[in-house]
């Protein structure tokens, strides 16, 4: 029932707003929160780059010690967030009538709640490189685990009846047109990520900016679901702002918590701006980090990492490799 509605607003939309190449693009687009999409060839020193971040994830006490200490000030706020009527973990939300909105809490999904570290593994020990095929096929085999302390954090928030929305950059379909979603919410509810959740009527009826309905069936919300929903995440926080109070963000990425706004679009902090403005925007929101801003950490990949070769994907890796050794600040003895 609901995916028909879903899908015909979603095909409506499409139809009605973009042209045949722009949609060509919009489904062979990456997913997983835009890794590399490079070329696939072999290249040792390239993959032996992320040997040492991987192992760290893989294997490290200290890893799992940082994830355990997120999820564990995830709860302590949470409850500061349901005693507080007016904590919001959105500036949007800020001095607006949200005391009577029911709770939510937004998470990302990749290396915040499920560890793809096998696939880095994989990766690393193959020398490859990160493919949207490759990651596709990762994906469908349901084999992702949780983040320590995930499951933990998941049940609480439903003990104390607080709604999660995920928000991810893993693609609604691949780039054959077949739907990627079932598989995801798969492999959420196999490592206990996705409770059962009861809405009442008219919690999942959103509208877009353009003031066409929005009707989800599931709180899993993926890149190009809908037709401005792109991987800047702005967009879709802002429809669950319509309805709940949101009192934590939880993510492994900048574009998890904040994206850069500008007439009408926003897009990703780090795309967007130099090094320098960067640092200027994210000191407005010092003070969110570890309140209503939980950030897991990642050393693997993400939009850090691409901004150093200018996401200039396509580039040899042993010219991403020298650009962001270039970046290094070193001792100069
Ligand atoms: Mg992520």
């Amino acid at each position: 029932m609901y995916h028909a509605i879903r899908n015909e607003s979603f095909h409506f939309l499409v139809r009605k707003a973009l042209t045949g190449k722009t949609f060509l693009a919009l489904f062979v687009a990456t997913g997983c929160a835009n890794r590399n999409a490079g070329p696939t060839s072999s290249n040792d020193s390239w993959a032996r780059a992320s040997l040492n971040a991987t192992a760290w994830v893989q294997t490290s006490e200290e890893y799992r010690g940082m994830a355990f200490s997120a999820y564990n000030q995830a709860k302590e706020q949470l409850d500061h967030a349901r005693f507080d009527p007016n904590w919001t973990a959105l500036p949007e939300q800020e001095g607006k009538d949200i005391d009577k909105l029911p709770l939510a809490v937004i998470l990302d999904v990749d290396e915040t709640v499920l560890d793809n570290s096998a696939y880095q593994a994989w990766i690393v020990l193959n020398k490859q490189q990160y493919s949207p095929e490759t990651w596709d096929n990762w994906c469908s085999k349901i084999e992702a685990t949780s983040v320590a302390g995930s499951p933990e954090f998941i049940k609480y928030t439903n003990e104390k009846d607080v709604k999660i929305f995920y928000l991810t950059n893993r693609n609604f379909a691949d780039s054959q047109g077949r739907e990627l979603e079932p598989k995801t919410i798969k492999n959420l509810k196999e490592v206990n990520l996705l409770p059962d959740q009861s809405f009442s009527d008219g919690e999942l009826t959103f509208f877009n900016s353009a003031g066409v309905e929005i009707i989800l069936n599931n709180a899993v919300l993926m890149k190009n679901e809908f037709i401005d929903w792109g991987s800047d995440k702005t967009s879709r926080r802002t429809l669950i702002a319509q309805n709940y109070r949101v009192a934590l963000l939880l993510g492994d990425s900048l574009g998890d918590f904040t994206g850069y706004r500008t007439e009408g679009r926003s897009e990703d902090v780090y795309k967007a701006l130099n090094p320098d403005a960067i640092n200027d925007e994210m000191n407005n929101h010092s003070g969110r980090w570890g309140k209503s801003w939980i950030i897991l950490p990642n050393p693997t990949y993400g939009s850090w990492e691409r901004s150093l070769f200018g996401f200039m994907d396509d580039i040899p890796p042993n010219r991403k490799a020298a650009l962001k050794e270039s970046r290094l600040a070193p001792w100069k003895p």
